[in-house]
């Protein structure tokens, strides 16, 4: 076997790795990449490879740095299956659907404000390519071995990170014995609500590792709750809403998750909750349709305690009046809304009307990256502007931390040492600070071999 890296290598976005097997050709993950403009702009350039000579797919998991280029694979000549766990496949629909919707939009407006003769904008790709897509995923359960091209088996193990997140383990038959390759995907926190923890692999004879967080440690998430539990007494007291930007898959259900468990004791029943995000609507059904993905804990929160999806006061606002009549509610709402960074979505629009009352509270439950409005605002910006115009900033602000969807630098290592045979280690999916400071622990810790990936890089198994 051999693996050779194309994305997410020295960057933490567009997670894209070739691996050829028994003859076969794969790809683990073909995602988008994420940022400027200009590094947004590659997402157009051909492949490093020919898609049509690719044999299969294997998604570990349907965020869009992970699956955001499918639509162009397929559309490039891709014509093989698209292995993943089933409810990847349900949620890989919802995601690729909204970029496919963003981008014919965005294009249809440039195209409105461009002079006569200019050539067009094309969206990177369309709802017809996502509808194509679909037609090849396969969806398979966890932890079950599939031969999914002669002699290269795969299995799916859950990675805790988001529903249906996937480590990825290929077995190819070789002369000279069974090789295996294992790539973590993006791998969660232990005590991730609603989800279990991932899944320990058994053993491998070269590791590729998320190393989002290498070179950090999370806050206890039982402080951010307590944390999140203060804020609403305050909001209560100060009469105001609160408004809180969060992304569309995992931290919303999440929220919601919450919001049950402590239905009582932070006194809930006297707001009104909105999810104003159509996207975490939809995602929030494939959830509630995957119950049996969930942990212990959820499975007791769903027995015991008001159905998280379901909370009597919960409303889910689909169009945009519904949206826009929420602005008119002056207190007692809590209002959760995409996008996650404040840079898109509706949370603008609340943004807009919230931020000049010192009575609102506004909580950042999420990582706020540099250039976004929701950073300026973290940052104590005094005014920010919102559609062209200026906002003065009032409002009470919350960062809370403890909330991440990625394990940090003890999970990862937890997670490494616990497989057999000590294999060497690959690191993806990181800014190169990140890699460096996990590297030196790995092997101190392990004693293994430890790469950082670098473009077109390639390893033998
Ligand atoms: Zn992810």
């Amino acid at each position: 076997m051999l693996v050779r890296f194309h994305g997410a290598a020295g960057e933490v976005t567009g997670s894209c790795h070739e691996v050829e097997a028994n003859g076969h050709r794969l790809l683990l993950d073909c995602g988008m990449i994420q940022g400027s403009e200009a590094d947004e702009a590659r997402n157009a350039e051909p492949f490093a490879f020919e898609a049509g000579k690719i044999d299969a797919v294997v998604l570990s998991h349907a965020h869009i740095d992970h699956c955001g280029r499918l639509p162009l694979l397929v559309r490039r000549g891709f014509r093989g299956r698209i292995h993943t766990q089933a409810a990847t496949a349900d949620l890989l629909k919802v995601m690729l659907e909204d970029a496919a919707s963003l981008a014919e939009m965005d294009a249809e407006r440039d195209n409105r404000h461009r002079s006569e003769g200019r050539s067009d904008h094309q969206p990177l790709f369309t709802r017809e390519d996502v509808a194509r897509v679909m037609k090849q995923v396969q969806g398979h359960p966890y932890d079950v071995p599939l031969e999914i091209l002669p002699g290269v088996t795969l299995v799916l193990r859950d990675a805790g990170h988001i529903l249906g997140s996937a480590s990825v383990e290929i077995r190819a038959d070789e002369a000279s014995g069974t090789r295996r390759l294992v790539f973590s995907g993006d791998l969660g926190p232990n005590g991730t609500p609603i989800l279990r923890d991932p899944t320990p692999v058994p053993q491998a004879d070269l590791l590729l590792m998320e190393s989002t967080y290498g070179g950090r440690t999370h806050r206890d998430r039982a402080d951010t709750i307590v944390e999140l539990g203060e804020i609403f007494a305050k909001a209560k007291r100060d009469g105001g809403n609160v408004l809180i930007p969060a992304f569309a898959v995992g931290r919303s259900q999440e929220l919601l998750y919450w919001f049950a468990r402590h239905y009582d004791d932070w006194g809930l029943a006297a707001w009104q909750i909105f999810l104003d995000s159509p996207m975490a609507a939809k995602v929030t059904e494939v959830y509630d349709r995957h119950e049996e993905l969930f942990d212990e804990d959820a499975r007791r929160v769903w027995r015991d305690k008001p159905n998280p999806f379901r909370l009597p006061n919960l409303h889910f606002t689909a169009d945009v009046s519904a949206s826009q009549a929420i602005n008119r509610v002056q207190s007692g709402a809590i209002i959760i809304a995409g996008s996650g960074m404040c840079n898109g979505g509706r949370i603008r629009h609340h943004l807009r009307h919230g931020l000049p009352n010192p009575r609102n509270h506004v909580v950042f439950v999420g990582y706020q990256a540099q250039g976004t409005l929701g950073r300026r605002l973290v940052d104590g910006a005094e005014r920010v502007r919102i559609f062209g115009e200026e906002v003065l900033v009032r409002a009470q602000r919350h960062t809370v931390g403890g909330l991440s969807a990625h394990t940090d630098q003890n999970g990862l290592i937890a997670w490494a040492t616990h497989i057999g045979g000590r294999p060497p280690i690959v690191l993806v999916h990181g800014e190169d600070d990140a890699r460096d400071a996990l590297a030196l622990r790995l092997r101190q810790k392990t004693g293994a071999e430890v790469l950082l990936a670098r473009p077109e890089m390639q390893r033998k198994v």
